[in-house]
């Protein structure tokens, strides 16, 4: 439930409600606004009566939550939910673009890509170094040495990194590396390493599972957010369906729909929703039409010898026309790309 603090309720007020909140074995969540604070109140599904957080000093109201998942609703929170990165924030009026290749391959292929994509207007690098391949035969990454290598590309860019974690026992490692972990698709309802990315303060790019609808990927994000970690950024990247022309079949609708239930971050992934660079562009500009607040696009310099989804990679040629057609079609709905990022 939502315990909303009169305005102005002094800081000691609001403590007490914490207070409460924890002694009826709930978990707080305080949004401190700068007219007013709201307490979220969640536990595990025994029942607290609303009275006992009513009468409490500097109380204004208390709202029950109808939907499921409770701290990503928009009821909990009504207005948009804006990070701030080193020299971007994802959430406003700018949309920032991330990209990179699927997998980290060496030192001088990521050091490459890193100044390419930078160069055609990039605000943040990807770059796979546990990869959840389809076959165990398949190349897993380069672990904890692809993270030396996008630590100097960073380091040489200025690009922070969006990289995929797999296994709670990856967290502390990479960590010290990088500035968003990427959940993917298949892990999307791994309970375990959700909790565990819900106690760490490092920001979460939450990818959609390919057979989960909106609802149970709100529910899964929830996980991360119950654990006190804001920060996750939903991720449209396509879902399984009859069709077979494309890899995936992107749920354009998804955009708009998480928009409304939801006051996180929604970005869309071209590449990996059509899983071929012809239509990549297309489904980017779609994205951005109705209403995603980022894209995150996959760019190889020579992606025929890609050792992972090199199909649907983007030269960096075409990834800088996809970049202006982008800025375009975000200009046509007021928002803007964000203003290169300045080397460093
Ligand atoms: C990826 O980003 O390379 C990836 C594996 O994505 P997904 O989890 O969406 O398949
Ligand atoms: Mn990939």
């Amino acid at each position: 439930m939502m315990i909303i603090m009169r305005p102005g309720a002094p800081r000691e007020e609001v403590d007490a409600v914490i207070k409460a909140v924890e002694d009826n074995k709930l978990s707080a969540h305080p949004i401190f606004g700068v007219q007013q604070t709201i307490v979220g109140a969640v536990g595990e599904g025994h029942y607290v009566a609303k009275e006992v957080f009513e009468a409490l000093p500097g109380v204004l109201e208390v709202q029950r939550i109808s939907k499921p998942y409770k701290l990503a609703s928009r009821q909990f929170q009504e207005y948009d939910s804006i990070f701030d990165f080193d020299g971007f924030s994802v959430g406003g009026t700018e949309i920032p673009i991330i990209a990179g290749p699927c997998s980290v391959e060496g030192r001088s292929q990521i050091l490459e890509i890193a100044h390419a994509v930078k160069e055609a207007g990039a605000n943040a690098l990807r770059g796979g170094v546990f990869k959840p391949r389809t076959s165990p035969y398949a190349f897993q990454g380069l672990g904890e040495e692809g993270l030396e290598y996008m630590a100097e590309a960073r380091e040489q860019t200025g690009l922070p990194l969006v990289v995929e974690v797999m296994a709670v026992s990856q967290i502390n490692m990479m960590e010290r590396y990088v500035d968003v972990f990427q959940v993917g698709a298949r892990n999307m309802q791994n309970f375990n390493l959700l909790r565990a990315l819900g106690e760490s303060r490092t920001p979460v790019l939450f990818k959609r599972g390919m057979s989960a609808t909106i609802e149970e990927m709100l529910m899964a994000s929830e996980y991360i957010l119950a654990g006190g970690n804001h920060r996750v950024i939903l991720c449209e990247r396509g879902i399984r369906t009859f069709e077979t022309a494309t890899r995936n079949t992107t749920d354009i609708n998804a955009v708009p729909v998480l928009k409304k239930l939801t006051h996180l971050p929604v970005v869309i992934d071209p590449s990996h929703a059509t899983g071929d660079s012809d239509f990549v562009e297309a489904v980017a500009k779609a994205g951005v039409a109705a209403g995603a607040d980022g894209v995150i696009v996959e760019v190889h310099q020579d992606p025929p010898r890609a050792v992972s989804d090199g199909k649907q990679s983007l030269t960096p040629e075409a990834f800088a026309r996809m970049v202006k057609k982008v800025k375009a079609v975000a200009e046509a709905v007021d928002r803007k790309l964000v203003p290169q990022h300045v080397a460093v």
